[in-house]
């Protein structure tokens, strides 16, 4: 398996050099060169196994010969040996017609867990032998931070630096972070706003392309959404999810919160590998840029207006440019003019390929606080269930859709990382699991920097192995 960039002029890549490069030199994003498929009767014979066998199924048309069969299958089990649940991710029944499938019982408590932890042991795994470590430079805002310091403490030839907004993140987050002493990890609390820190992450990014500064011998990489890896093993519960209520007889739908369409593309890649996907209910808060862009063309950036869900505060989705490549017919030089037409006015219009291929597969929903709430309590009262409110998003979107097939929300994160947004929703304050309660007596780690690109750089420029 190949894969490309969505602009078309970045060299192709196999699986081990996509997984550790990350954002294509042509500033797209990498995919598969055609999709793989899988049969009505592989998919009919997923039914009854683990988690981490139907993983290997969905996984290794991807990997290509990067990887032997028992590899993947051993790396899997490392993985997701790790999750609390023995259904890694087990769904909830809460009425006759919605579901919820539940991707936090990872050791972080959010959905990202589940692929990081894989992509922790891809890194080591890919890395081993080489003399050349990788120097992994990030920024959050909460949670890809905590899952990806979990996923990489320890590891061999990985070091992670990861950026966060001094004072700006929650305790239970911070301290997620800061806890893990592992000494290939390094937590920078910046004098500044997120934007502040992302903001550094891409100044030292671009400059390490260009070989310049002092981080110019470094070979850097990046954990967000924008790595495949990530995806690719995102896809794998839609199958675990859909078989389990009866697919490929019945076809399934998922609502999905979403921020970078990361998660949603990775249904949008199950179906297009065979599996009978109903709808895929693209469900925003308040920052709605891919409800606009997906029921009236609009993708046009507006200020990001803080939320209880900050997961999903943003306003540049950028995975969707792998979504309008696909649709677009794969065009790499036509998406770079549009993504330029939208890097120079914050604005651009899908074409009507790209509109009437979404519209085949794609639902959204803008939904409210005050209709977040209400899920929230629904939940709770009618089904007695305490959900989170990213969650809450993904639920009411459903909740408010009209199909007459199964409707399964993906439960994006544990309700105990957002307790004070559930307790103000329903009255419940949801308690830490067990295997966390210790989270306030533990020792900190942290440096404090100022946000500058020369302090920062410089840091990390010392510190790194
Ligand atoms: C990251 C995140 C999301 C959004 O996922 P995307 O892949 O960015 O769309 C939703 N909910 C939670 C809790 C998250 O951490």
């Amino acid at each position: 398996m190949r894969y490309v960039s969505t602009r078309g002029t970045a060299p192709a890549l196999d699986f081990r050099e996509v997984t550790l490069a990350g954002l294509a030199n042509d500033g797209g994003l990498y995919l598969p060169d055609a999709w793989p498929s899988l049969t009505r009767d592989e998919i009919a014979a997923f039914n009854g196994l683990s988690y981490v066998e139907t993983a290997v199924r969905v996984m290794l048309p991807f990997v290509g010969d990067a990887l032997s069969e028992d590899d993947l299958r051993s790396l899997c089990s490392q993985a997701y040996g790790r999750f609390a649940h023995d259904a890694v991710t087990p769904l909830v029944q809460l009425d006759h017609r919605h579901w919820l499938l539940e991707l936090f019982h990872g050791p972080t408590l959010a959905f990202k867990d589940v692929a990081l932890q894989l992509l922790g042991l891809l890194f080591e795994k890919f890395l081993t032998g080489t003399d050349r470590p990788l120097t992994v430079v990030g920024a959050t805002s909460g949670d890809t931070g905590s899952a990806a310091i979990d996923a990489l403490a320890g590891r061999e030839h990985v070091e992670i630096f990861m950026l966060h907004p001094k004072g700006r993140v929650s305790d239970v987050q911070r301290r997620q972070m800061t806890t893990v002493l592992a000494p290939n990890v390094h937590n920078i609390a910046i004098e500044g706003s997120f934007d502040d820190a992302q903001g550094l992450v891409k100044a030292m990014f671009n400059a390490n392309a260009a070989g310049t500064g002092p981080l110019g011998h470094l070979r850097l990489s990046a954990v967000n959404s924008i790595n495949w890896a990530r995806l690719m093993a995102q896809v794998v519960y839609y199958f675990y999810a859909a078989v389990r209520l009866g697919a490929p007889e019945r076809s399934i739908a998922f609502s999905v919160p979403t921020g970078n369409f990361g998660d949603v593309f990775a249904g949008y890649v199950a179906a297009r590998m065979g599996l009978p996907v109903a709808r895929l209910i693209v469900a925003t808060n308040v920052n709605d840029i891919l409800h606009r862009a997906l029921s009236a063309g609009d993708y046009s950036a507006k200020g990001v207006v803080a939320t209880p869900t900050p997961s999903m505060d943003i306003q540049v989705s950028s995975n969707f440019e792998r979504l309008l490549f696909d649709l677009g017919g794969r065009d790499g030089a036509a998406t770079a003019a549009q993504m330029a037409g939208f890097e120079a006015s914050k604005a651009m219009r899908l074409t009507n390929a790209q509109r009437e291929g979404a519209g085949e597969l794609f639902a959204s929903a803008r939904v409210d606080l005050d209709d977040m709430a209400l899920a929230m309590r629904w939940a709770c009262e009618r089904a007695g269930q305490v959900i989170d409110p990213h969650t809450a998003i993904g639920l009411s979107a459903a909740r408010s859709s009209d199909l007459d097939v199964p409707v399964v929300t993906l439960a994006t994160a544990h309700p105990a990382k957002f307790r004070d947004a559930v307790e103000r929703a329903t009255g419940v304050r949801p308690i830490l699991p067990a295997r966390m309660g210790d989270l306030f007596e533990r020792e900190e780690r942290y440096e404090t920097l100022p946000g500058t690109l020369d302090a920062v750089a410089g840091y990390i420029a010392k510190t790194a192995a």
